[in-house]
């Protein structure tokens, strides 16, 4: 499953019942491959949230063993507390995780633990309340802020401690569907800068074109792990764990069904199959800071174009999920603009790299 990647957390034979004796997981062997982007998937109470709850030394398995970055984990204080520097938790319910009163007292609690020079935890601090929205509601009180807010400063919070694994537990529930957009962008920025994400999802559509692994885990056992076109293929895990075959991919085998054998991931690509001939347009990229010409539809992505383009109250009518919707704008035959963070170039290269899969080079022309 790992491709000759290392891997960062392995479980073996893990297995955990809770007191009073709900066996939760069942010889759970799963490997995560580092720096990659991993979804589980499966029914409520099929065991996620107790799984992710070992990786970061939450609770202790009952039998078999964790291990990150090939070492045994072990319940000591010390460790503990070396461990959760590196491996941050997202729960479910904001509430589990929020202690503070106001905003930015509970993003900064993690650092100041850090013993991180004032400073540095200030940069921190603004960084990560800038990646989820939040910095103009730092200075709230938790406790008046909706649902989503209070989850947008549990991420905010989980952020800030610059992990090397990120873990979110249904990051999306509850976000309204702009946000839920948000949150896969922040989870790319965050794996592109190196770190291994991993969440739990209900949401296979995204799944299906976010992750790199995808995990099935029903009834506390894993029923299947590999790419999600591995995993969407293989109809009798589907029934048993009770998902449905997402839009994209059932696009894809209708395709193969017609001879086509290279397989899109999003809905762009999938599509590619079917309007080959038309001529695409040309993709211009804009970094934050720039101001020019655009052409056409205008996209953002990443925290930095996002924060450029409300200073500047520059007009964007793709406000979420932009590169895909540039690239479907380009598709059609029309010209396209996306603002773009310099950190994020190797999505738009990837999402490129799928399309020429297909046999379609798109232009893309930086402005300067
Ligand atoms: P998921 O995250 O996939 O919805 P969970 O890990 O929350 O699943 O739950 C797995 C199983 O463990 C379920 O049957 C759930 O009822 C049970 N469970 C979860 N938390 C506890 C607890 N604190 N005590 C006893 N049983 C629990």
């Amino acid at each position: 499953m790992t491709n000759g990647t290392a891997t960062i957390i392995e479980t073996k034979d893990l297995s955990f019942t809770y007191e009073g004796g709900k066996r939760a997981l069942k010889n759970i062997s799963v490997k995560i491959p580092a720096g990659r982007k991993i979804a589980f998937i499966g029914p409520n109470g099929a065991g996620k949230s107790t799984l992710f709850m070992h990786f970061n030394g939450i609770l202790k398995q009952t039998e078999g063993e964790v291990e990150y970055n090939s070492k045994k984990v072990e319940h000591s204080k010390k460790e503990l507390i070396e461990l959760r520097k590196e491996v941050t938790f997202v729960t479910q319910n904001p509430d589990d995780q929020i202690f503070n009163v106001i905003v930015e007292d509970d993003v900064a609690f993690g650092p100041f633990n850090l013993d991180l020079p004032i400073e540095e935890i200030r940069k921190r601090v603004d960084d990560a309340l800038m990646m989820v929205g939040m910095e103009s509601e730092r200075h709230r009180p938790i406790h008046h802020l909706s649902f989503g807010q209070r989850k947008r400063v549990a991420v905010a919070s989980a952020l800030v401690m610059n992990p090397k694994v990120l873990i979110m537990d249904e990051p999306t529930a509850g976000l309204d569907p702009e946000m839920v957009h948000r949150l896969y962008e922040i989870a790319d920025e965050v794996n592109m800068k190196g770190s291994t994400v991993i969440i739990s999802t209900h949401d296979i559509e995204t799944a299906y074109s976010w992750a790199d692994i995808v995990v099935v885990l029903v009834d506390g056992e894993v029923l299947a792990q590999g790419t999600p076109f591995e995993v969407f293929s293989m109809k009798d895990v589907l029934d048993r764990a009770g998902l449905s075959v997402p839009m994209v991919h059932g696009l894809n085998e209708f395709m193969s069904a017609k001879g086509h054998s290279t397989y899109g991931r999003t809905m762009s690509t999938a599509l590619l199959n079917i309007r080959k001939e038309a001529e695409p347009g040309m993709l211009y990229v804009m970094r934050p800071g720039r101001e020019g010409e655009m052409y056409g539809c205008v996209g953002m992505y990443g925290s930095s174009s996002r924060s450029f383009i409300e200073n500047k109250e520059i007009s964007v009518q793709f406000r979420f999920n932009a590169i895909e919707r540039c690239i479907e704008e380009v598709l059609s035959g029309k010209d396209s603009t996306l603002y773009l963070d310099e950190s994020l170039s190797h999505v738009l290269d990837h999402k490129l790299s799928d399309v020429a899969e297909h046999g379609i080079t798109i232009s893309v022309k930086e402005c300067i």
